[in-house]
């Protein structure tokens, strides 16, 4: 008998899960269809810079952290090097990370970067002085920036091409969806606030300024600014404000965003605006992958695998995750075959 698997949402986070489960049922008699009420261009992902770096994941555990984000580092650093690059939007790049917090230089992480280096006192000095910040921490590394709007559409032919389907549809309850599929997977971001009526999701708004300043080819963030190079533009950033819903732009983030990266790189002063744009993080206190039943009107169990929460990170996180929803996938097939 043919199963059939729903992803609800066309994020970063739920065309992960798309590709991982529609190539690894490729040959069998699974159905995998992708529900959807955005895609890429307009999805969260769309308007983030795609810096690999876990950021305002709330209180996910660090073994977790490390095993998503280690995941998807290797997934970009895997295209990067197979000539990918370009279709995919990954770029290598330099990063230095500036605080005032010491804990947010010695992340959990540093192992999964390339070559993770403290700063010595003498280079906090040198650039505490340069951007009037008292710094008392930082760290160098090289990871990857992976551009959603390059990597949403890879992802979207990787699915079809391996038999996926893609149902432009806003989905209201799951009982909509429950007497067609055996299984639902809920990758619905922020949506999952009203879709399971998650009180622990929140927004926590982004603005950012997407820039001509073609000579920058290093990131650079502290405790309130970010400068992050793209492919054809610069980022520069950014708010984080928390249970705000304004999807505006603010005339006072603007000020805020231009004024503190020309503390950090006072040539972006010179830099020609492309687009200013405000997007809402999926906030939540921890990632959550978690499966459960839910019954249909004649009483039939269906799991519904829920995979949303990931904050400032789904970027980072996204490609990693889907693999353990892949397992709770697998798992849940192999109980239905056995019944
Ligand atoms: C300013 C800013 C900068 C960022 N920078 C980075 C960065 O550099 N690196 C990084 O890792 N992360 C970054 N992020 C975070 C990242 O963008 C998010 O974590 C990520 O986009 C979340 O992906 P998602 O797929 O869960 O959600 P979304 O991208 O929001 O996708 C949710 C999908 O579900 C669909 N959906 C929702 N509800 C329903 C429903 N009821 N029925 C049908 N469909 C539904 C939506 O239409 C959409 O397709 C940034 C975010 C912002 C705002």
């Amino acid at each position: 008998m043919v199963q059939k698997i729903a992803i609800i949402g066309a994020g970063v986070v739920g065309l992960s899960c798309a590709v991982k489960i529609s190539e690894f049922f490729q040959n069998e008699n699974i159905d995998v269809c992708l529900i959807s009420e955005k895609f890429t261009p307009n999805t969260t992902g769309d308007g983030s810079a795609g810096l690999w770096g876990p950021y305002l994941i709330g209180d996910t555990a660090a073994d977790n952290i490390n095993k998503w984000s280690k995941e998807s580092h290797e997934f970009f650093h895997d295209l990067w090097k197979n000539g990918k690059a370009a279709e995919v939007g990954i770029s290598l790049i330099n990063e230095t990370l500036l605080t005032q917090k010491p804990e947010v230089a010695n992340p959990c992480w540093s192992q999964v970067v390339f070559g993770f280096t403290p700063l010595s006192y003498k280079q906090l000095d040198l650039l505490s002085k340069e951007h009037s910040v008292r710094y008392t921490a930082g760290a160098n590394y090289v990871t990857f920036t992976c551009e959603p709007t390059y990597l949403l559409p890879y992802l979207m032919r990787r699915f079809k091409s391996a038999g996926g389907k893609v149902l432009e549809k806003r989905v209201n309850s799951f009982d909509d969806l429950l007497d067609q599929y055996d299984i639902i997977i809920n990758c619905t971001g922020l949506g999952a606030k009203t879709l399971v009526n998650d009180p622990k999701l929140t927004p926590i708004r982004g603005q950012v300024a997407r820039v001509e300043a073609s000579w920058i080819f290093q990131s650079t963030q502290n405790d309130n600014n970010y400068i992050i190079p793209n492919m054809e533009t610069v980022i520069l950033g950014g708010t984080a404000q928390v249970n705000d819903y304004n999807e505006n732009i603010s005339d006072d983030d603007s000020k805020f965003i231009r004024s503190g990266c020309s503390d950090l790189n006072p040539s972006t002063v010179n830099s020609t605006l492309r687009k200013e744009w405000a997007g809402l993080r999926p906030g939540r206190d921890t990632v959550r992958i978690e499966a459960e039943t839910f019954h249909t009107g004649n009483g039939k169990g269906r799991t519904v695998i829920h995979n949303y929460g990931h904050g400032g990170s789904g970027v980072t996180t996204a490609w990693g995750c889907a693999s353990d929803v892949l397992e709770l996938v697998k798992e849940s097939v192999s109980l239905k075959c056995k019944l």
